[in-house]
């Protein structure tokens, strides 16, 4: 079977050393025990000639091995779609983690991705070793098993938390994997409480360090509507509507090389999305090593990547919130966009049964916003009609903010509502969609960064990115070639950023990447 590029010596000089820098990135399979490691293992390494490494954890399971019990492969970061994979690929991985296999077959996937099944198939086999199928299997087995592990919920409430669907093709995988049941994987010590009416549930979500969870709660803290989101010190909460269900999730760091999610939600079967989400939101599947690699090559950018290593793009929670985001804050200020949101989610937003901390409101649903003439709220007429229109748009597609046929239909689709421009529709792209060739080109605060003296010296730079809105420039001569060639872009034009407003310690701390997305402060300064 085709591996990717796994160097057999390579990976066996990594388990030998149990090199952590390795870790997520492959995995090894042990002939005589049947059994699947991350590098870093514990366990005795085996001899040379008994493993086979395989480039991901489905591929290893497809190939018939189980997950040790010593080194837990569901700990490893799951770096997903952040791999040497075709676009394509990426957008199936984030359609599987948001539950597309568990409501649809590999062909009804393919299809919404603009391609056959066979060609699917045979593009997971090419860039992730294994079958979508697979990839689904194995992300339902090392949520369960995380969940064992890691929260005191008894067998039946993982069962459905991890998507099985029934207990007993959860007992019968298990069966199957392990050759016992799920329950005797759990220390005997550790006693089943229930989720509870509010569902509960406290679990690490993983990351590849270096990470920096400070610029990313400024970024969000920057943007938190009242009612719907809180920002403390050190924690993000908000609430949470998902299948008509109402809850909070509250998000800390958690660990080493972790987050730590805390979430309240009555609908346990709801978690995967729940947790695909939140890796979308805290961006837990970049490849920080890879990117800093890769932008170190530049001599302009090394510094500025040394200076501020684990930078991440946040994410969208929901896309029609995005989008309404993005919309309320056209030509406005940051601060105003979000008392304005705050006014809409107020007039609009679904109450919470219970309110806590702060958290009082659901953000309204598209039906509440169609067909009401939002205008009174404070904004001109055209807006309030484009958030109409936003939302007519989503009520009529369901898939309107999914990443299907790449970053040029979906900005054709979004700049086919009436208010989206390019600037709107590229930075959905970014933030919800995850295109990696995303590129707010329009944006003020990436203009005024392209014309900062690093830019000057750099004429390519400059110029390359903004053409690159459309991607083949882009991506031959900035991000050139491997894992990171196009998404880097984005952290390279936000790394500029703190040079362009560095005038103060709070812009500088709110800059990068935060500031450029956005292109709050920039919006503060440029001239009307
Ligand atoms: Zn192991």
């Amino acid at each position: 079977m085709f591996l990717m590029d796994l160097d057999h010596d390579a990976c066996y000089r990594a388990i030998c050393h149990r090199d952590a820098r390795f870790d997520g990135r492959f995995f090894t399979g042990v002939k005589t025990t049947r059994v699947y490691c991350r590098p870093i293992c514990p366990a005795r390494t085996p001899f040379s000639e008994n493993v086979t490494f395989y480039p991901t954890a489905p591929a290893a399971q497809e190939a018939g091995f189980h997950p040790c019990l010593r080194c837990r492969p569901e700990t490893a970061p799951n770096l997903g779609a952040w791999r040497r994979t075709s676009n394509t690929v990426s957008r199936a991985l984030a359609l599987i983690e948001l539950g597309a296999l568990d409501e649809d077959d590999v062909d009804g996937l393919a299809d919404r991705l603009g391609l056959g099944g066979r060609q699917l198939r045979r593009l997971f086999r090419q860039h992730l070793g294994a079958s979508p199928v697979a990839v689904a299997q194995t992300r339902r087995v090392l949520l369960a098993k995380q969940l064992i592990h890691e929260t005191r919920l008894p067998m039946a409430e993982i069962a459905f938390a991890a998507g099985f669907g029934s207990i007993r093709r959860f007992n019968e995988t298990f069966l199957a994997l392990f050759a016992r049941p799920p329950s005797d994987l759990r220390a005997a010590s550790n006693q089943d409480v229930s989720a509870g009416p509010h569902g509960e549930i406290s679990l690490l979500l993983r990351y590849v360090p270096p990470y920096d969870w400070p610029a990313m709660l400024a970024f969000l803290r920057r943007r938190a509507i009242p009612g719907i989101e809180v920002v403390t010190a050190n924690q993000y909460c908000r609430t949470v509507r998902l299948d008509g269900a109402q809850g909070t999730i509250a998000v800390e760091p958690g660990g080493e090389n972790a987050l730590r999610a805390t979430v309240r939600f009555p609908k346990l079967s709801a978690l995967p999305v729940i947790i695909a989400r939140l890796r979308r939101v805290f961006d837990l599947a970049a490849d920080p090593v890879a990117i800093a690699a890769h932008l170190a090559s530049d001599p302009a950018l090394a510094p500025l990547v040394e200076a501020r290593p684990g930078l991440r793009v946040p994410g969208a929670w929901e896309g029609f919130e995005l989008a309404v985001r993005a919309v309320l804050g056209q030509q406005i200020t940051v601060v105003a966009a979000v008392r304005l949101a705050g006014r809409l989610v107020a007039a609009h937003g679904e109450r919470l049964a219970e309110s806590v901390g702060g958290l009082t409101h659901a953000f309204p649903l598209p039906e509440a916003l169609a067909t009401t003439d939002l205008a009174s709220l404070g904004m001109p007429r055209s807006r309030a009609a484009a958030l109409s229109a936003v939302a007519c748009a989503a009520i009529a597609d369901d898939h309107l903010f999914d990443a299907t046929l790449g970053l040029d239909d979906a900005v054709l689709r979004l700049r086919s509502i009436r208010g989206v421009g390019e600037w709107t529709a590229q930075y959905i792209a970014l933030r919800q969609l995850r295109e990696p060739d995303a590129f707010p080109a329009a944006d003020i605060g990436l203009m005024r960064a392209m014309a900062s003296p690093v830019v000057i010296r750099h004429p390519n730079f400059l110029s390359e990115p903004r053409r690159g809105a459309r991607g083949a420039p882009m991506r031959r001569n900035i991000c050139g070639h491997g894992p990171d060639r196009h998404r880097p872009t984005w952290l390279a034009s936000a790394l500029m950023s703190p040079i362009r407003f560095g005038g103060t310690m709070s812009s500088v701390r709110l800059g990068g990447i935060a500031l450029v997305l956005a292109g709050i402060v920039a919006r503060k300064l440029a001239p009307r």
